[in-house]
């Protein structure tokens, strides 16, 4: 009998190996819908032959009210007959203690707790307690937030609860500015995580980090080059009329391909969609520059009526130096070169002093200000 793989089964020789012999692959629609529905993605995937666990949400924690809420219990006997007909071993997310006893109760193999419920200890020790004595897989979602320490934390809820075979899913971060991700990948988040527990398996949810179906590739490529240990990616067989997260789920019909390409990129070292990933983040990163230079602008609007009011110099010596002091000191350790950091605070400094002298000029004048 083929041995089925376990979360903790799947190690890291990307060059060396077919995904399936080493990566967990959990593909499947975002929410169950209907059996039609889930019998028809299941089909596709299970003749892919290189899916681990098919995947469907039967319990949806939507963001708003009034969104697809899931049908729960009903669909649990939908993924359970996916199971008899095609052989593939089923997932889904619980997020209460009540979940993890009818997925148990359907034979569901391996349970995951999604981003919103893992930013809440007592929930996820609630589902740690329901599990414990069961041997079943339990992969853990990051946060909302990039809090390495809750997400560590609730993994290790469900380690002291006694399961063994558990993992991680990096499926992003809520951003805080304009992104052009869903959710923002802040690899240095589950890097770091993989620092803190060697041995934990990490896999990636490149569908939620992306929220766009033609840019999930991109992600998945940035996972493998990463060493990542699997993927969750989410397929549908007719996304457009998808119940949720439309925008971001695969075709099943090119679920195929899609895999084809990413592995034989990350085989042949081909880089072009790691270069075009990359360039996405550094465009993320201007956006977040220009709206931090923006945000320090409306402080300096308000530091210049103040010191308008009270007759103050625009500029403080003193306080101009301890800034780049401090500026200095942090661009050391991030090994940053001192005379680039020193021109680019110089310019803000010259920008913002500008920017006073003429609000307080203008004031004077009672003219508007240049903003
Ligand atoms: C999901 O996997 O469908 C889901 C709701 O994910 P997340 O918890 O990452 O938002
Ligand atoms: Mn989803």
């Amino acid at each position: 009998m083929e041995t089925q793989k376990t979360v903790t089964d799947c190690s890291m020789h990307f060059n060396e190996v077919t995904p399936n012999a080493q990566q967990l692959i959990i593909a499947g629609p975002c929410s169950a819908e209907s059996p039609e529905q889930l019998l028809d993605t299941a089909k596709t995937l299970s003749n892919d032959g290189r899916v681990d666990f098919f995947r469907a949400g039967v319990w949806k924690p939507r963001t708003s009210p009034g969104s697809f809420q899931g049908f729960g219990v009903e669909s649990l006997k939908w993924l359970s007959d996916v199971k008899k007909e095609t052989g593939l071993r089923v997932a889904t997310e619980v997020g209460c203690e009540r979940h993890v006893y009818e997925a148990l109760k359907y034979g569901v193999d391996l349970l995951w707790i999604g981003a919103r419920t893992v930013s809440n200890p007592f929930t996820v020790q609630e589902i740690a307690d329901a599990i414990r004595g069961v041997d079943v897989p339990v992969l853990v979602k990051n946060p909302l937030s990039p809090d390495i320490d809750l997400w560590e934390g609730a993994i290790k809820r469900f380690i002291k609860a006694g399961v063994s075979d558990i993992g991680a899913i990096h499926r992003g971060f809520t951003p805080n500015s304009k992104s052009v991700f869903r959710n923002q990948p802040s690899w240095a988040v589950p890097l770091m995580l993989k620092n803190r527990m060697p041995e934990l398996k990490i896999i990636c949810d490149p569908s939620h980090i992306t929220g766009k179906s033609d840019m999930v590739h991109l992600i998945a490529q940035r996972a493998l080059t990463n060493n990542f240990d699997g993927l969750m990616i989410e397929v549908h067989p007719n996304p457009d009329k998808a119940l949720s997260d439309a925008n971001q789920q695969i075709n099943a019909k090119d679920f195929t391909p899609f895999l084809n390409k990413i592995y034989n990129n990350q085989l042949q070292k081909k880089s072009d969609d790691l270069l075009t990933e990359l360039r996405m983040e550094i465009d993320n990163i201007d956006d977040f520059l220009l709206e931090t230079l923006a945000t320090r602008m409306e402080l300096v609007k308000h530091i210049a009526s103040l010191k308008n009011d009270s007759k103050m110099e625009v500029v403080q010596f003193s306080r101009w130096e301890r800034i780049i002091e401090r500026i200095m000191s942090e661009a050391e350790e991030k090994g940053l070169r001192s005379q680039f950091v020193k021109k680019l605070f110089d310019n803000i400094h010259k920008e913002s002093c500008l920017f006073q002298k003429t609000f307080i000029s203008d004031k004077k004048l009672n003219r508007r200000s240049f903003l």
